[in-house]
């Protein structure tokens, strides 16, 4: 059904007039088909009665001509002679026989039947028409006793057996043979004209079977057309035709056609006489049926009359009248066709201009309006969305300014909302962050208000106190700990509220392992007023603290006790080392110095040796003066080395003013040859006068200087001193490009004899870098090297500065 709500309006008026009109037009033509069928039938099956009238009346006309022409020669005076003598039991004259025989012979002739018989009374006949019958019984079905007690005529239908036929011989219709036929008798008293007392009887007989006029004359009596027939019954039921004629044209006619079913037949002996009726095909064409049963004497069925009118001038009525129909539903549709497209103008039209209007104007286009073609609904309805869209249009401009104060008051609303959700956030992350510290820190952090009532504890407190912070609040220290434990705290609370200020203190609790002290920080809580609604309290076990300080107080007394003890071997040990040192200093002092003495005497002579006798004595003594003499000369340089190291700790250090500058001059012209050898550049800064011996000054920098030079690389060397005042002291630099030295070795070769070389690569003693640190030392400084292999060595030392 959804279909068709869905449909455009014009398309539903025209489904709707359509199917209208098609209900109407196929009730009236198919109700009126029906009616006219109905009633042609029923008409057609009453005139079929009618006529079976005819066909009845028809078969009658006969008995009753033979009843009429029978009773004439009843009256015949031969019959009457020939009756008489008969009765007399007289022979009869042949005279009178053969006139008698004359008689009933014309009889049949004339009247085209069969048999004429004349009984006598005692039932034997007299005369016959047919083959000579004289002095037989003839008593059919007992209608002559029947005629003769009563002397009356009678009129009936019998069946006559074949067997009796034969015996009489009547001249009988063409191919009629060896078979019962049905015979119209009329049985007419002879009557003694004097005494009025029957004396014989008259026998009619005409055979029905094969004749064809008793069906023609009922057949040609309605437009020669139709179906017509005579049916003999027999006593065992079966149904026999006598005759029957079908004409459907004026040269078309079929002879002895039998119905298709004897059920009508059959029907029509149930009713008894009443006529009944049926809707039949015989040789393919329908007929109305009308039948009937004819009785003889005895009441017995024995014929069946039977009528068909045809269907064809019905048929022909209703094709007519079909006909007639068709046109008239074909111009009935035709009308609802102009019907639909004059009332899709009247109301589509409109409904679909005003759908359009209603589109554009559901498009945003406000300005459109409908127009209004009719006063009709339409129209109504035309005018009432005009009125809409104007409201709409008005209320769209209220709502447009509306919306834009409101957009407005949103936008606000939405910063707002947007500010206070940072805020909120914010408040949450930093609430998270404060309970996250409270949770993850070994303090006990509690909140309690001004009551003393708990309003927040941390997870230490949970863990250590057993209590959660849901089932703490609202309780006070009194429901949780021994009452004086309580008390103490309680009244540490009340100090922070009355002093206003954050107070520390040390209180005591109890624990499950026992008595635990802690440093609680109370300070009170501010609301927004700026009144105290409550303290918090941050308290550190210091137990653990306690019992340290405690054990260290007792350390550091046995401490202080070892310290002493200690300092006392320290110094002991420290003077003993000085001494020793001094010994050993003394020693080397004094073996260097009585060494030099013979070592001289021993150069000296070498010396003497090597330039008298060299060349003399062969090349190995030459090899061996060579090698003495370098020994003691190294020697010397040893001994002389040493002296000067171990003379730095011998002495005291007398201090004066010494200008650097100065001594770096002097000792740069001291190492001016080799300065030269080397081809070195050497760039100094201005250097400071310090407080210091001017002698070791010049040793400190013709040691490091002559490293410098020596422990050069391919390239020239390059020798920069600098000199930088930092703080109380002087920090002087002597940098050069030389070979350098690896890192593992820049502490070993500050101490005594520690080289980095084969004495034949470079020549040296390896006291050089000792003594220069003993000088700074002594002077209250340091010295160190910073260098890299193979890029250049830079070595640092301090002195304080002057002042
Ligand atoms: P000596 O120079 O007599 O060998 P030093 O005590 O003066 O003894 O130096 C010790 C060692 O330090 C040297 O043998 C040398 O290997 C290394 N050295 C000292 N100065 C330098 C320098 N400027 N560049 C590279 N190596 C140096």
């Amino acid at each position: 059904m959804q279909w068709f709500y869905d449909l455009p309006i014009r398309q539903k008026q025209l489904v709707g007039l359509l199917c209208s009109q098609v209900i109407s037009i196929v009730g009236v033509v198919g109700i009126g088909a029906w009616l006219i069928v109905a009633g042609g039938r029923s008409q057609l099956l009453n005139q079929a009665k009618s006529e079976l009238a005819v066909t009845e009346i028809n078969y009658n006309i006969k008995i009753n001509q033979m009843g009429f022409g029978f009773r004439g020669q009843s009256d015949n005076t031969a019959i009457i002679a020939a009756t008489k003598a008969h009765a007399a039991a007289r022979l009869l004259e042949p005279a009178l026989r053969e006139q008698v025989k004359q008689i009933l012979q014309n009889e049949i002739k004339a009247r085209k039947i069969e048999y004429a018989t004349l009984v006598g009374k005692d039932l034997r006949i007299i005369a016959n028409a047919n083959a000579e019958r004289t002095g037989e019984t003839f008593n059919p079905n007992n209608l002559v006793s029947e005629v003769l007690s009563k002397s009356r005529q009678l009129k009936t239908s019998e069946i006559v057996s074949w067997a009796e036929l034969d015996r009489e011989s009547p001249p009988l219709p063409e191919g009629f043979t060896d078979r019962d036929a049905l015979i119209r008798y009329t049985v007419t008293p002879v009557k003694d004209p004097d005494t009025g007392s029957a004396l014989g009887a008259l026998i009619s007989g005409d055979i029905v079977n094969f004749k064809l006029p008793i069906v023609k004359k009922t057949v040609d009596a309605f437009r020669s057309q139709g179906y017509s027939a005579v049916y003999l019954r027999q006593p065992t039921g079966k149904f026999t035709l006598a005759t029957s004629l079908e004409r459907t044209g004026l040269w078309k006619s079929k002879i002895n056609l039998p119905l298709p079913d004897q059920s009508l037949l059959a029907e029509a002996v149930d009713a008894k006489g009443e006529p009944v009726t049926r809707r039949l095909q015989i040789d393919n064409r329908t007929y109305s049926l009308a039948a009937k049963t004819l009785s003889n004497f005895a009441g017995e069925p024995v014929a069946v009359l039977v009528r068909g009118t045809p269907e064809t001038a019905l048929n022909q009525l209703l094709k007519g009248s079909l006909q007639l129909q068709l046109v008239v539903s074909v111009l009935a549709l035709a009308a609802v066709g102009f019907l639909g497209i004059l009332l899709g103008q009247a109301i589509a039209g409109p409904l679909n201009r005003l759908k359009q209007s209603a589109q554009e104007f559901s498009a945003s286009n406000l300005q459109v309006r409908a127009e209004i073609f009719a006063a009709d609904e339409i129209g109504q309805l035309a005018a009432i969305f005009n009125q809409m869209a104007e409201n709409i249009q008005n209320a769209f401009e209220q709502l447009e300014a509306n919306t834009k104060d409101l957009s407005q008051l949103n936008a606000d609303l939405q910063e707002e909302v947007r500010e206070r959700k940072q805020v909120e956030s914010a408040l949450r992350e930093s609430q998270q962050r404060l309970q996250a510290i409270m949770d993850n820190t070994s303090t006990v952090i509690y909140l309690k208000d001004c009551q003393g009532r708990y309003l927040l504890i941390n997870r230490q407190y949970e863990n250590l106190f057993h209590i959660t912070r849901n089932q703490i609040i609202g309780k006070t220290d009194r429901e949780i700990f021994p009452s004086e434990i309580a008390d103490a705290f309680m009244s540490n609370d009340q100090k922070i509220l009355a002093a206003e200020m954050p107070l520390e203190f040390e209180e005591t609790v109890p624990q499950d392992d026992g008595l635990h002290t802690y440093i609680s920080i109370k300070f009170p809580l501010w609301d927004a007023k700026g009144k105290a609604y409550g303290v918090c309290g941050i308290s550190t076990d210091i137990t653990e603290r306690k019992r340290t300080e405690a054990a260290l107080k007792q350390a550091q007394s046995a401490l202080c006790k070892t310290n002493a003890e200690l300092e006392l071997r320290v110094q002991e040990r420290t003077a003993e080392l000085a001494r020793s040192n001094h010994e050993l200093e003394h020693f080397a002092y004094i073996a260097s110095h009585d060494l030099r003495e013979p070592l001289r005497k021993i150069k000296s002579f070498t010396d003497l040796l090597v330039e008298d006798y060299r060349g003399q004595l062969d090349a190995q003594a030459d090899k061996y003066l060579d090698y003495i003499s370098d020994g003691s000369v190294r020697m010397q340089n040893l001994i002389k080395d040493l002296l000067t190291y171990s003379r730095l700790g011998r002495n005291e250090l007398i201090l004066e003013p010494t200008d650097l500058g100065k001594i770096l001059e002097q000792v740069l012209l001291d190492l001016s040859v080799a300065i030269e050898e080397n081809n070195a550049a050497i760039a100094a800064d201005s250097l400071p006068t310090i407080q210091a011996n001017p002698q070791q000054m010049a040793q400190l920098f013709q040691n490091l200087i002559s490293n410098a030079l020596k422990f050069r690389s391919d390239a020239p060397p390059q020798i920069r001193i600098e000199a930088q005042l930092q703080q109380s002291e002087w920090l002087i630099s002597i940098r050069d490009n030389g070979i350098g030295i690896k890192p593992q070795y820049t502490e070993r070769i500050f101490e005594i004899f520690q080289r980095l070389h084969a004495r034949e690569k470079y020549s040296g003693t390896g006291i050089g870098l000792a003594v220069c640190r003993k000088i700074v030392e002594r002077h209250g400084g340091r010295i160190w090297v910073e260098s890299e292999p193979a890029q250049g060595s830079t070595f640092y030392f301090t002195v304080p500065a002057a002042g």
